[in-house]
């Protein structure tokens, strides 16, 4: 099967659209890029950039970086061209081929963007290359043309062919799909067993780190893929049976994680002997997508529309239950302790109950914010500090819910047999399909099922996702030996950013509803000039005067408003300081009772069988 296919898509046929990308100006991260369409049947060809890409959910614009745009046709004589607007380019007068050359800047490296320069083409399809309504179908062909003595290779989950710069694609989605990273990178592989098949990973690793440091990360990397695959049972079938991770480790880099299908956009600032912990993270999350949401995959996303934004009231679970399991694989793998997963999900705990976002918007209504916080740029001011709570991190709150509450309920369940019965109803299927994707409706009935307690599914989804409740859960963690407790215990005025000089302390962002700032009027821009007269000019004299505050204390703080810059002092009163942490009950004195520790281990033990 797989042969067959890699010869029909090396073979260029007459319906196969040609890209070509060479850098001569990488210096000023410039590339040149030549796409031939062919356009028998289509007497007006429509060519467009796309101004979406999947898995983030801004608009983009990909064609602000277009320019010294040419058309012609196959002899190189130029064609008539209309811009309806700044997207597209309307061609007519060709003789059956149209070809487009541009050229594009590009100095972005991470999951959404491409960057150009001496170290590499870090590229992003959908920010790279043109494409033509009506022509979605038809297959694809693509040559990179390497710098002369870079030494650069190509990384990508595109269909390779004999020449090692020429690779294929099916049709438009799966190139627009698939990232690309040249460089001259390290490459790991490792081979996955499991449902009777055997599957590559690959590993290519653009870093300034050693080889013995990008052994050890892939040694780590191995051990969370490993754990994952466990969860599932399998691995999510790469359509090729190759699954690519593309890291781009450079000080140039911007930090982010992209999902493809068989593949995934790693990008840092960070390095290899710094960072390991936080880039290891960021790769088992990106690894997790290959099953949820490339594969189980919300209805709302499928087919991906490159031309507007795409939301989803489904993000809670396709990021938010991905967070769940970015860090529980690594805990199983023995990569880190269990006072570290206790402090991973404290975190996620404390954000969540004391998000005053919660009070606006349900997890689904949230999802449907991404087009507004996912990578998304506007010069008013929001208020999201108070009405936004990140779906991310809300959905890995009712993962851990979900999770402890059915292991809790259910003898021998629990949220990895969830996600199994998921896989097997909206996630396997066929070579580049989504046979069945999910709605809502379906999680909660595939709950019910699954559990077969058809009231608690719907009460779950009811308070937890459709409604705006938290799960108990420091009842919840108690079964496993962890605590939910203050972190405290003091008072505070308030958690506020703040930019201190010679005059004061100025506000940064808005200060959050229900803290003695908010109810002070302080607001963004403010600057607070001292607390019961004591200036507060650096960040050492504002702990000062705060940190002895206990709830019930009053403080009188002084400030100037940024708008008129009158002076106004206000008393407060501090409140009880209401940040969480959870910890593991044995650092408390108590000890770990059998039952805690057996409960504990089923839970964050390894999954995989030696
Ligand atoms: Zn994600």
């Amino acid at each position: 099967m797989l042969s067959l296919l890699l010869a029909s898509l090396a073979v260029l046929t007459a319906d196969t659209v040609r890209y070509e990308i060479s850098f001569p100006n990488r210096e000023h991260h410039e590339a040149q890029v030549s796409v031939t369409f062919p356009a028998t049947g289509h007497d007006t060809l429509e060519i467009r950039m796309s101004r979406s890409s999947p898995g983030r959910y801004a608009l983009h614009e990909f064609a602000k970086n277009v320019y010294a745009v040419s058309v012609t046709d196959g002899e190189g004589r130029p064609l008539v061209v209309d811009r309806p607007d700044p997207y597209r380019w309307r061609v007519t007068g060709h003789q059956g081929v149209v070809r487009i050359r541009y050229t594009l800047f590009a100095d972005r490296a991470d999951g959404t963007y491409s960057q150009f320069d001496a170290w590499h083409a870090h590229m992003n399809m959908p920010a790279t290359f043109a494409w033509a309504a009506g022509l979605e179908g038809q297959p694809v062909a693509i040559r990179f043309v390497p710098p002369p003595a870079s030494g650069w290779r190509v990384a990508t989950q595109l269909v390779p062919t004999a020449d090692p710069f020429r690779f294929a694609a099916p049709d438009l989605a799966y190139f627009l799909d698939s990232p690309v990273l040249m460089a001259r990178f390290g490459l790991r592989e490792w081979t996955v067993a499991s449902a009777g098949r055997t599957d590559t990973i690959r590993l290519a690793v653009q870093h300034r780190g050693t080889e013995a440091e990008l052994d050890a990360y892939a040694a780590k990397a191995k051990a969370v893929v490993a754990e994952q695959v466990a969860i599932f049972g399998e691995t999510a079938r790469y359509d090729h049976g190759t699954y690519t991770f593309l890291a781009t480790y450079m000080p140039q880099a911007s930090g982010d994680g992209m999902e493809h299908r068989n593949s995934t956009v790693l990008s840092s600032s960070g390095s290899l002997a710094r960072n390991e912990m936080q880039l290891l993270a960021t790769l088992g999350h990106e690894f997790f997508h290959s099953w949820n949401v490339e594969r189980i995959r919300p209805a709302a996303l499928e087919p991906f529309d490159f031309f507007r934004a795409n939301a989803s009231d489904a993000l809670w679970f396709a990021e938010g239950f991905t967070s769940y399991y970015t860090p529980l694989p690594i805990r199983r793998a023995g990569l880190m302790t269990d006072a570290q997963y206790a402090a991973s999900i404290g975190g996620t705990i404390n954000a969540v109950v004391n998000a005053p976002g919660r009070h606006f918007f349900s997890p689904l209504e949230m999802s449907l914010q991404a087009p507004f916080v996912d990578a998304a740029t506007s010069v008013d001011p929001v208020n999201r500090a108070n009405t936004f709570l990140s779906y991310y991190t809300w959905g890995a709150a009712i993962g851990l819910g979900l999770d402890l509450s059915i292991r809790t309920r259910f003898a021998g369940k629990d949220l990895d047999g969830y996600f199994r019965l998921l896989w097997t109803r909206h996630g396997a299927g066929a070579r580049y399909a989504v046979p069945r994707p999910y709605t809502v409706d379906d999680l909660e009935q595939a709950l019910a099922d699954y559990t077969g307690d058809a009231p608690f599914a719907e009460r779950y989804f009811t308070r937890y996702i459709r409604g705006q409740d938290v799960p108990d859960f420091a009842a919840l963690l108690a079964p496993a030996g962890f605590v939910l407790r203050a972190r405290s215990g003091g008072g505070t005025l308030g958690e506020v950013a703040l930019a201190f000089d010679s005059t004061g302390a100025v506000v940064q962002g808005n200060t959050l509803i229900g803290t003695p700032l908010y109810e002070a009027e302080v607001e963004a821009g403010d600057r607070i000039t001292d607390v019961n007269g004591i200036p507060v000019r650096s960040a050492a004299a504002w702990r000062s005067v705060t940190a002895v505050l206990q709830p019930g204390d009053t403080a009188r703080i002084g400030f100037t408003k940024r708008a008129r810059g009158d002076q106004r002092v206000v008393t407060v009163t501090a409140v009880a300081d209401p940040a969480l942490e959870v910890v593991p009950i044995e650092s408390t004195g108590a000890a770990l009772t059998p039952g805690q520790r057996a409960f504990r281990l089923a839970w964050l033990g390894s999954k995989v069988t030696p």
